[in-house]
């Protein structure tokens, strides 16, 4: 598929669903090989094949990226199928809502191994293979895109941990941007507001019925409108680096 990731690889975790799936295939209609991360391997079989039909090039990557071996093993075997990468968004991500006080200790625990120690395992094995795109590809450039959030600029009751997770990632992408940024590896992050997606279904009862009620009547995003965000990113010259994206529904305080 000709477009301007043409000959380039792009790794999507997390693309079983929503944002990632979305994402996916934008990358792909850009003219990139995608591999498509996610637990849940029929559901990325089903993408990967709709990326085939529309005359793409995918691979399944099935993994859990809170074990680290399973992480960089997904990372290596992009790189040993597909031949290289130039290409990483971090979207894989979970939310878990409510007060501090008497929260589940295991949601915590979700948020942090997934939004955060999966976030860090793929971009820890990724990272090499990056700075070895950007001195070898035509292009001469690679991209690192973390799927952050607005909660990871703007901090609310009933969201701490959620926040604490996307805040961190916001500050791990900026260093990261300054110690790699002159060997045109660009770091950036992409802050969606409120998309329709599968997010708020994994939300405990109880909570997902208020959460749901907060939006109700609004008009939310939808997953293809984050995925423009973060091919407009990946398919700029190498003289751009487009450090940051927020996306917020129209209607979103
Ligand atoms: P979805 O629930 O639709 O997608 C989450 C994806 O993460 C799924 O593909 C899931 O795949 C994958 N995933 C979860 N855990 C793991 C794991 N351990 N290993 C590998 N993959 C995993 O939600 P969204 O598309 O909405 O979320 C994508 C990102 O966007 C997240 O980081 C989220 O925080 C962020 N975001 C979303 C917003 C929204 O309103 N929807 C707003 C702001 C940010 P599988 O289950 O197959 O493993």
């Amino acid at each position: 598929m000709a477009g301007r990731l043409q000959d380039t690889v792009a790794l999507v975790t997390g693309a079983s669903s929503g944002i990632g799936e979305a994402t996916a295939r934008a990358l792909a209609a850009e003219g990139a090989a995608v591999a498509v991360l996610g637990r849940r391997r029929e559901r990325l079989e089903k993408l990967a094949d709709k990326v085939r039909a529309e005359g793409g090039t995918a691979i399944v990557v099935a993994a859990d990226i809170t074990d680290q071996r399973q992480a960089a093993a997904a990372v290596e075997s992009v790189v040993s199928e597909l031949g290289r990468l130039d290409t990483v968004v971090n979207n894989a991500g979970t939310m878990g809502v409510g007060p501090v006080v008497d929260s589940p200790l295991e949601e915590w625990e979700r948020m942090v191994e997934i939004n955060v120690r999966g976030l860090l395992y793929v971009t820890h094995a990724a990272v090499p293979h990056l700075l070895r795109a950007a001195e070898d590809s035509p292009r001469k450039v690679a991209d690192l895109v973390n799927i952050s959030s607005t909660a990871g600029r703007v901090a609310r009751p009933g969201t701490a941990v959620y926040n604490l997770t996307k805040f961190g990632v916001n500050g791990f992408t900026e260093a990261l941007r300054q110690e790699v940024m002159q060997k045109r590896v660009r770091v950036s992050l992409v802050e969606p507001g409120t998309v329709e997606t599968e997010l708020s279904s994994h939300l405990r009862d109880g909570v997902r019925e208020a959460v749901e009620r907060q939006v109700q009547g609004m008009e939310l995003l939808q997953p293809q409108d984050i995925a423009d965000a973060v091919s407009y990113i990946v398919t700029r010259d190498r003289r751009v680096a487009v450090n940051e994206i927020l996306v917020r529904a129209s209607e979103q305080t």
